[in-house]
């Protein structure tokens, strides 16, 4: 029996070299002269590359994912990068790194895997159409075509496409009568609408940030938020832009509030500002917010920086303490596929048997990774679906 892997990322590299670990006649093609492109970008170059608490994936199908985990544990996976050379590093709420800090040696094991076990590779190969007679044919952009067995689709989403994942694989999939679900770009950076985005370009500060819903509180997040000319960044930012996201392709209201001094007593603050009410009310901020946001705030509450505090209006004086808990901003939109970590949305499951990640429509079709309709948050999250799903689909795909 023979299988093709189509994708040599990481749901396929993992895939690949499970095939062979199990008997079987395996060959894996990729479109890039090299393996597993992407994986040296995860991370900031450090790859959090899984997740140890990765149990639930609260964004889609909890039930899809939990049998794939029964078989590919966070555990499991842990040993198995142990025993490739990895020694983990993990940090707060589960993230694990190795312990060198370079996304190369993840790369690294799993190629010196694939070259170890002799998995057959063909490179500079891009898969431009598949089909299924008697077995399945499958025809390189330069006209060739291979056969196989079994097919294994590991072709990843749309997020960051120069690294080779353009989307094809999803056309690929079509053609058998597979459908997607809207797809849009998660983990990436948001468009906010405000006139003062340029003033405040490059702030970044320690706050907490949420995510409303025609005022309705969705997600809150808290750490690094980073003000650019376009939007607002940083992980906090990432983090909710799966949500916010989701909400404007249903043509939702989505706002990003933001509260700059959490932390500070209300009281505390007032009392500040009397203290304080012989200056301006431009000077009564600095040292308590960034100096590129007092002018934004003072013109959001309709205040005057010159103006002496004492002279400011109670109800101006009343919205600039509101701001500095309350700072709203509506999201128009988002960075694309280019800028974003991951594709929301894919295949859909309903086609797709969750115990072996075989489609329902074609027997022999298999899926891993993230061209299925699965994502998970930033965290090593979506590196710990694809080598899960990667190895359950070689699991069932080795299978006579
Ligand atoms: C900048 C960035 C940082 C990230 N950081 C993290 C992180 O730290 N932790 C984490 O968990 N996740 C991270 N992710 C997400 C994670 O990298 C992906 O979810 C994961 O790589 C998906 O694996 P995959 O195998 O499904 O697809 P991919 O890794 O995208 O691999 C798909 C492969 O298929 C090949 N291919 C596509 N179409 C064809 C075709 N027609 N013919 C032949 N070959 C084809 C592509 O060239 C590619 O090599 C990050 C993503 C980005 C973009």
């Amino acid at each position: 029996m023979k299988v093709v892997v189509i994708g040599g990322g990481a749901s396929g590299l993992i895939a690949a070299i499970t095939l062979k670990e199990m008997g079987t006649d395996v060959t894996l093609i990729e479109r890039n002269p090299k393996l597993g492109r992407k994986i040296l970008a995860t991370g900031n170059g450090r790859c959090n590359f899984m997740n140890v608490d990765a149990t639930e994936y609260q964004y889609n199908h909890p039930y899809f994912v939990k049998p794939v985990f029964e078989q590919m544990s966070p555990e499991k996976t842990l040993h198995y990068f142990e025993n490739l050379g990895i020694t983990a590093r993990i940090e707060d709420l589960g993230k694990t790194y190795p312990f060198s800090e370079q996304a190369s040696s993840i790369v690294d094991v799993l190629v010196f895997e694939i070259e170890r076990l002799g998995v057959h590779v063909i490179f500079d190969a891009k898969v431009v159409d598949l089909k299924k007679n008697q077995d399945f044919e499958i025809t390189l952009e330069n006209g060739e075509v291979l056969h196989a067995d079994k097919v294994i689709l590991a072709t990843g989403g749309k997020a960051m496409p120069r690294s080779g994942s353009d989307g094809l694989g999803y056309t690929l999939a079509e053609s058998f009568g597979h459908t997607l679900t809207t797809l849009f770009p998660a983990l990436t950076k948001l468009e906010l609408n405000s006139p003062h985005l340029k003033q405040m370009d490059g702030v970044k500060i320690q706050g907490t940030v949420e995510l409303l819903h025609y005022g309705n509180t969705l997600q809150v997040e808290q750490g690094d938020v980073l003000f650019t000319k376009y939007g607002i960044s940083g992980p906090t930012i990432l983090q909710i832009s799966r949500k916010a996201n989701e909400l404007l392709s249903q043509d939702q209201e989505a706002e990003i509030k933001v509260i700059l001094v959490e932390h500070l007593d209300r009281r505390e603050l007032s009392k500040r500002f009397q203290v304080l009410e012989h200056k301006t009310a431009y000077f009564s901020l600095i040292g308590l917010v960034h100096k590129k946001l007092i002018l934004p705030l003072l013109s959001d509450a309709n205040i005057h920086p010159e103006s002496l505090l004492k002279d400011v209006p109670k109800p101006q004086m009343n919205r600039l303490i509101h701001l500095l808990y309350d700072w709203r901003f509506k999201v128009t939109g988002s960075k694309d596929f280019d800028d974003a970590q991951v594709t929301a949305g894919g295949i859909n499951i309903q086609d797709v048997n969750p115990q072996t990640l075989e489609s329902k429509l074609v027997a022999g079709l298999f899926f891993c990774g993230e061209i299925l309709d699965i994502d998970g948050i930033c965290g090593g999250y979506n590196l710990q679906w694809a080598w899960s799903s990667g190895y359950v689909a070689a699991k069932f795909a080795s299978r006579k």
